[in-house]
């Protein structure tokens, strides 16, 4: 069976078609520019890539095009829609409403659209808009909600809940509910793969660290604790994101600044993290360069960065009492020696002991970087959440 993976935002949609008897890509792509002039879709298959420019008003013209690339002399990889058994949709935030991947019926819809928008406000209606739009177009074919946060739905309620009155949790489901789950999963599965052990046997602290980063305890394969909270502002400070900050600090800021509630939230979300702190950039690759040529806000950027995150990890130590695995993951963990370096510097309290050579060098897939003797083992392990999406949805199936 084929499984056809999207992942929509309010004017993108990106695609990947998995095979799942060999769990290789087939094809993917991506839309752009979405109800805006100069739509395009970059579309690969067969070896081959394509560059369809075209106007696309709203999603379904996007999907409409998708699929037809998808059969199309050239990049083509089926012959019939009925070869996609399933789609899996990507969606950001569930709230309480979703625990796990779900088949889409009517009444899932009208729960996504009524309880969970407010929740991830820029992720799930673009998410609906597209799930909407591929129901049109492929009414026969089933649909699975692939969730960020149902990894974390095993965390504990000491973990999840906020001190706040407990009423309030209750009445409007403000708690902790972390993001990046699929890629905890599966990247904590794969370095238990990779050790020879059962995911029962290990306790994994997994760093998802790229534009977004956060943390996860996982214990016995199940998630304990995640850094991102009730929205993925929370955790380490992030390219453009404060992370945990004093709820005073907040209101003192959008006192001084004139900002309103929903104002001073956007101004933590787009003009913090390390882009604020350096003045430079939200890309770890310019804070490296301009460290390099002494910008010595670019250091201190990088410096709390690394800093943020090892206390997650010394913490989520103590939090599960023992830690065998460090992994690191997405665009920063796979690819940043010196954040890697920076994180783990100092925690040979713990027993770790980072192979510096070896975590200069790049390597395609696994890549273990701690010494032999490391009594905790470190991972860099390329992050494949769609592959994950395609997996639920299979076998929701
Ligand atoms: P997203 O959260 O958007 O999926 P990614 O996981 O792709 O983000 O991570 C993107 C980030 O990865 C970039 O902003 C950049 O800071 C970082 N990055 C990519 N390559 C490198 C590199 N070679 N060195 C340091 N940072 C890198």
């Amino acid at each position: 069976m084929k499984v056809l993976v999207i992942n929509a935002g309010s004017s993108s949609l990106k695609y990947q078609l998995i095979d799942m008897q060999t769990e290789k890509v087939v094809a993917k792509g991506g839309c752009e520019r979405i109800g805006i002039p100069g739509s395009v879709l970059k579309a690969k298959g067969n070896g081959n890539e394509k560059t369809y420019e075209k106007d696309m008003p709203n999603h379904k013209v996007a999907i409409e095009l998708v699929l037809h690339a998808l059969k199309d002399d050239g990049i083509g990889v089926i012959k019939s829609m009925d070869e996609i058994g399933a789609v899996g949709h990507r969606i950001v935030a569930s709230g309480e409403y979703f625990k796990k991947t779900t088949l889409v019926t009517p009444d899932v819809l009208k729960t996504l659209e009524e309880k969970t928008f407010e929740l991830a406000p820029l992720h799930n209606p673009a998410a609906a808009t597209g799930l909407r739009a591929c129901i049109e177009v492929m009414p026969k074919t089933p649909m699975a909600l692939v969730f960020d946060t149902s990894f974390h739905a095993t965390m504990p309620e000491k973990a999840y809940l906020y001190g706040i009155a407990y009423e309030d949790y209750k009445e409007y489901g403000v708690r902790r509910y972390g993001a990046h789950g699929t890629s905890h999963k599966f990247v904590s599965a794969e370095a238990a793969k990779y050790l020879g052990k059962k995911p029962e046997q290990l306790k994994i602290v997994t760093c998802h660290l790229g534009n977004g980063s956060s943390i996860s305890a996982v214990d016995g394969g199940k998630c304990v604790d995640t850094s991102m909270g009730f929205t993925p502002l929370a955790g380490v400070m992030m390219g453009t994101r404060s992370g945990d900050i004093d709820a005073s600090a907040v209101e003192f800021l959008a006192r001084k600044k004139g900002l309103s509630h929903s104002e001073a939230v956007t101004y933590l979300n787009k003009k913090c993290g390390v882009a604020g702190i350096s003045g430079v950039s939200s890309d770890f690759r310019d804070l490296d360069d301009g460290a390099k040529q002494g910008n010595a806000r670019c250091a201190l950027a990088l410096d709390m960065f690394n800093y943020q995150t090892k206390k997650f990890v010394g913490a989520y130590a103590a939090a599960m009492g023992g830690l065998a695995c460090i992994v690191f993951t997405a665009g920063i963990g796979e690819n940043s020696p010196n954040v890697r370096e920076g994180v783990v510097e100092g925690l040979e309290f713990l027993g770790v002991t980072l192979e510096k050579n070896e975590n200069a060098k790049r390597v395609d897939g696994i890549h273990e970087i701690s010494t032999k003797d490391s009594k905790v083992k470190v991972l860099v392990i390329p992050t494949n959440e769609e592959l994950v999406i395609a997996r639920e949805t299979a076998a929701l199936l």
